[in-house]
């Protein structure tokens, strides 16, 4: 299956062409290990192109005066094109990233209430008045479009995290580069087309796909982008912010996370195994907020733990298509190997495996890249597998007795995304959520998010807000406009 066949998939200045140097990349089925789609690979040169169109039809084009009406109808008419074509774009994403057709289709709702909720939100933003003392001055501030913006998303959630970009810098006015994962474009390239068909002017969404490595430097250091929105790793988001605090271009990191999900011993226990297990295991822990950190109170742990591994035991991973599949493989062949390498490394560091740690034996599914969740107990902070991301599907359990350890071991970490706290103590439970340092806090839940409220990182795990009124702002400048409507003399010189 492609998505455009022998179509060209870079999307520069309003026309669809083949990348400059023939450059072709195929796309592996992580669940097979089939070829899902031949794509264009963009060259730096194909990359500089589309920047240029981006500056082009930023400073002499329409699109940043447009008015608002029309931006937010635009944005609707994608929202219902998403809705129309949701079954190919889940199908295409399931295909690309191995995720279950289930998870996909979540995945795809949730970019709509993204384009539907900017479209909203821009319909009813307005400018800032200031009473600056004088009634002959009219003070305002009002919000422009910020200019071009490059925005690189990750392999995970690929349609998902560019939308969360690509929506409200539309809302705002920008034009922009888009650059998916170069092992996930698929979506992204079907997306494009889709917001073509919805009418979005040429030169203000452009398209290259490819090796970050290869169109890093073109997309990013350069000073004809004004923005750079990136979500990824901890690795490339400083090497980005790095090259745009040289150039003094606004960027906005969006990096991982090692999240903590804290369990007291009067938590409510069906939701908090089954809320442990999910918060971890789905998309074989592929999430940025994965709960992989379990800080559970040591008086419950011995039982707790043991019924997390007969559970995970139960898991069924398979082909996402399949609707038996509870969750799907890890993306690629290079990824299970670098999950691998962290189990190993665990086990050398002396925490107990208890669950999973072994390819799975079943021939069928051979061929894919799947892992099986994975559970290790009897951890502590001075272990790497505590510390680092691994981004699959591997949970660590720690332990504490007292509430102070547990909001201490909750922010050891020098990422800050996600955290989780389980309590049937209300008065407990505000306390440690208003302790932790993390961008996002459940309490008696864990992964839900939803457009209104801002996502994003404390400490390393970034700078930037997405989704919400900060996920626009930051498309946008802020210009203070006074206009005095009776002039006359500051009267400041004399002239005598
Ligand atoms: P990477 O940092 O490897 O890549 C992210 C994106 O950056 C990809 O499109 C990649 O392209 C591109 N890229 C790589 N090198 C450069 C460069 N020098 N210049 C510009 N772009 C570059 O991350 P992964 O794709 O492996 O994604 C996983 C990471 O993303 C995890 O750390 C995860 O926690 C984080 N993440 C954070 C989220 C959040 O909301 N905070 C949400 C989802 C994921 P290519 O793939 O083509 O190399």
């Amino acid at each position: 299956m492609s998505v455009s066949g022998d179509l060209p998939d870079l999307y520069i200045g309003g026309a669809w062409v083949h990348s400059s140097d023939g450059g072709k990349r195929e796309l592996i089925n992580p669940a097979d290990g089939s070829v899902v789609a031949v794509v264009d690979e963009a060259t730096s040169d194909d990359a500089a192109r589309a920047v240029a169109a981006a500056r082009a039809t930023f400073d002499e084009g329409s699109w940043p005066a447009t008015p608002v009406s029309e931006r937010a109808a635009l944005l609707t008419r994608i929202a219902d094109l998403l809705v129309r074509d949701k079954e190919l774009l889940a199908r295409i994403e399931t295909d690309d990233t191995g995720k279950t057709l289930v998870e996909s289709r979540v995945d795809i709702d949730d970019v709509v209430s993204v384009f539907r909720y900017y479209a909203e939100l821009i319909a009813v933003s307005s400018d800032r008045l200031v009473d600056v003392g004088d009634p002959t001055v009219i003070s305002r501030v009002v919000r422009e479009p910020i200019g071009v913006c490059v925005l690189i998303a990750p392999w995970n959630y690929p349609l998902l995290q560019i939308s969360w970009k690509i929506a409200p810098a539309l809302a705002a006015g920008c034009t922009m580069v888009a650059k998916p994962s170069e092992v996930t474009p698929l979506s992204t390239i079907a997306f494009v087309r889709l917001a073509e068909e919805a009418g979005v002017p040429p030169g203000v969404l452009n398209l290259v796909q490819g090796s970050g490595a290869v169109l890093g430097a073109a997309l990013t250091d350069t000073d004809d982008v004004d923005l750079i929105s990136f979500t990824g790793g901890l690795a490339t988001g400083r090497r980005i912010a790095e090259i745009a605090a040289r150039r003094v271009t606004k960027a906005a990191v969006e990096l991982g996370g090692k999240n903590p999900h804290i369990v007291f011993a009067d938590a409510e226990w069906e939701s908090s195994v089954d809320q442990v297990l999910t918060g971890v295991f789905l998309h074989s822990g592929q999430v940025c907020s994965s709960g992989t950190r379990l800080i559970v109170e040591e008086s419950i742990a011995d039982d707790f733990v043991a019924e997390l591994a007969k559970r995970a035991a139960k898991i069924k991973f398979g082909n996402g298509l399949d609707p038996a599949s509870e969750t799907g493989p890890l993306v690629s062949e290079q990824h299970r190997e670098k999950v691998e390498a962290y189990v190993a490394l665990g086990i050398s560091e002396g925490a107990k495996l208890v669950v999973g740690g072994e390819r799975p034996a079943d021939p069928t599914l051979a061929t894919g890249s799947f892992y099986p969740p994975t559970i290790f107990d009897r951890c502590d902070r001075t272990m790497r597998i505590v510390t680092e991301e691994t981004f699959g599907p591997i949970l660590t359990v720690e332990r504490f007795t007292t509430e102070d350890e547990a909001i201490m071991l909750g922010n050891d970490t020098e990422y800050g995304l996600a955290a989780g706290v389980r309590t049937s103590d209300a008065a407990r439970g505000e306390r440690v959520v208003r302790a932790l340092r993390h961008g996002t806090v459940w309490l008696n839940d864990f992964g839900y998010y939803t457009a209104a409220a801002e996502w994003g990182g404390f400490k390393k795990s970034g700078n930037g807000r997405e989704l919400g009124p900060a996920g626009l702002a930051e498309y946008q400048e802020m210009k203070h406009i006074w206009h005095n409507t009776t002039p006359k003399p500051a009267g400041w010189f004399k002239g005598d």
